[in-house]
């Protein structure tokens, strides 16, 4: 190949891109939009950008990583997509995921594992082909974070459940941010959970995060749960009640955080933390010091069962979203395959619903929607499905106990009055209270592709047998990946992942020389996303 002098490297080792048969000279870029005389047409004029595989576009398909839909092409744009290209973004393809966004390694999706670009930049090998480099990108938005971090483009958007844009970006040492819930439109984005669902962002720094933000966090009457303006506007006025506070952030920055004021919640120091994740977090909490915040020791008791809550009510909504996909309403139906389909076992033909659905999901969403489904079950939704929704209500007020805001959709639903009286606390309540929490947002580094894709061979759980207890289940530890995420998730708040440096890989692998990056959380009171991201840039 070199002889030939067209030995070009690849230009996507790390799978992030889903193959499109769309994704050709016809279509690419979508210059659509760009300015032909130099003068920019909008904030993202000329900006790269990639969309997760979740989010419809005409000009490419759709295939949430799923063989349900390997040849969905929607008909219409979401409405961030149409955003971005009215802003002059130059969309230039569909990056891989987690099938329906169900995971957090980028492993379960019909397109193949996405590879974490980040042992190959930096003067590594040129691509990726040595096994023991192997790393996850983090999931479910991996393909957006791997080809941001491989500057494969500008900014990628993805989407973010239960933490599946911050995890990634922490995976792959970018920025991953996830607005307040119903801040960017969902419309055109496939439901996973939709009480949970949100648009996130990717990028490299956190200024071009805020670009992004910008163009996308409008009103759409398209999307129920989408802000109107109107409620943008009470928002931002019950947050500004105090000309004192309003005062003191103005003059925040990303070298001066002084009165800033930082919290540090307990819960999150839990016993799988990885050693050099706590001393990351160490010195990120040092750093904000040395702006000038002051950092305060806080406590969020209901953080223990925000897991098992997550893992009740998203599966939940999925089952009830994925009735869905029948084999006919969308993508084309599996007639060969179930043709072939011949039951052995004397039951007859396999109905319609039955064959297509055990075709065209993967073991990990079939998983989800038999959980979803059991939890919604008559014998068990007091138990499990109620029990959920109560820790969830739990966990929001440990949150609004926390902030110096009060929580804005609070005071919306008393319908204002004495309510917004309280919407500041500050300093009456004897300076308790907290602008941002920060926190890991991983356990650790990425793990090996190896190790991730174990849950993804671990196609029936074996934790019925007698001895499953001597190990933790794959599938298990997969789930335990998003302890630091989900909490903010179930209280619809906003959340970023900023990238604090690279740690040393501690799995007993041969590469033991290499360091992989991880990110900090930081946490703040819904709709202020403004403050979170001025704080971000104090950290990055
Ligand atoms: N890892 C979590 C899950 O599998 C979160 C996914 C997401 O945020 N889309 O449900």
């Amino acid at each position: 190949a070199q002889q030939s002098g067209l030995a070009s490297p690849p230009s996507d080792p790390y799978r992030a891109f889903v193959p499109n048969p769309s994704r050709d000279s016809d279509t690419l870029p979508q210059t659509g939009v760009q300015s032909t005389d130099g003068a920019a047409r909008g904030p993202l004029d000329g900006v790269s950008i990639g969309i997760k595989d979740n989010i419809c576009t005409t000009d490419f398909r759709t295939t949430c990583g799923s063989p349900f839909l390997q040849d969905f092409q929607s008909p219409y744009n979401a409405t961030a997509v149409k955003l971005i290209r009215q802003a002059g973004g130059l969309i230039v393809g569909k990056t891989n995921l987690d099938e329906f966004g169900m995971g957090s390694t980028s492993v379960f999706s019909t397109h193949g594992p996405v590879i974490n670009p980040v042992p190959f930049l930096n003067g590594g090998s040129a691509s990726p082909s040595d096994p023991s480099l192997m790393y996850s990108a983090g999931g479910s938005s991996g393909g957006s974070a791997a080809a941001v971090a491989a500057h494969l483009c500008d900014i990628a958007l993805g989407t973010d459940t239960g933490g599946s844009v911050r995890l990634p970006a922490s995976y792959c040492g970018i920025v991953g941010f996830k607005p307040s819930y119903g801040t960017i439109s969902r419309w055109g984005v496939v439901a996973f959970a939709n009480s949970l669902d949100t648009v996130g962002i990717l990028a490299r720094s956190v200024g071009d995060t805020q670009k992004a933000f910008d163009v996308l966090a409008q009103p759409d009457p398209n999307d129920p749960t989408c802000l109107t303006r109107e409620h943008r506007q009470t928002i931002k006025k019950l947050h500004h009640q105090s000309t004192k506070l309003n005062e003191l952030r103005a003059k925040w920055t990303s070298t001066n955080l002084s009165g800033c004021r930082i919290g540090i919640p307990k819960e999150y120091l839990i016993e799988e933390l990885n050693e050099n994740v706590t001393a990351t977090w160490r010195q990120g909490i040092e750093y904000l010091r040395q702006l000038g915040a002051t950092i305060v020791p806080v406590s969020c008791p209901h953080t223990r069962y925000a897991l098992s809550s997550y893992y009740i009510l998203a599966p939940a909504e999925a089952s009830s979203n994925l009735a869905r996909f029948n084999g006919l309403a969308y993508g084309e139906p599996f007639t060969k395959e179930m043709e072939a389909m011949q039951r052995s076992d004397g039951s007859g033909e396999p109905t319609l619903y039955g064959a297509q659905r055990a075709l065209g999901f993967g073991a990990e969403v079939k998983r989800r929607i038999l959980l979803g489904t059991y939890v919604l079950t008559a014998g068990a939704y007091r138990d499990y499905f109620v029990q959920a929704q109560k820790v969830r209500r739990l966990l929001k007020q440990d949150f609004n106990s926390l902030f110096q805001l009060a929580d804005p959709l609070a005071i919306l639903e008393e319908g204002g009055g004495d309510a917004i009286g309280d919407a500041i606390r500050r300093p009456e309540d004897g300076g308790t209270r907290v602008d941002v929490l920060l926190t890991p947002t991983a356990i650790s580094h990425a793990p090996t592709l190896k190790s991730a894709a174990g849950a993804l061979d671990h196609t029936s759980d074996t934790d019925t047998n007698a001895d499953a207890s001597a190990s933790v289940s794959p599938i298990l530890a997969e789930y335990v990946n998003d302890v630091m995420t989900v909490p903010a998730s179930l209280a619809g708040i906003p959340a970023i992942s900023v990238n604090c440096g690279r740690i040393n890989v501690t799995d007993g692998s041969p590469t033991e020389k290499l360091q992989l990056p991880i990110g900090l959380q930081l946490i703040a009171q819904y709709g202020d996303d403004t403050t979170l991201l001025t704080i971000a840039s104090a950290l990055e």
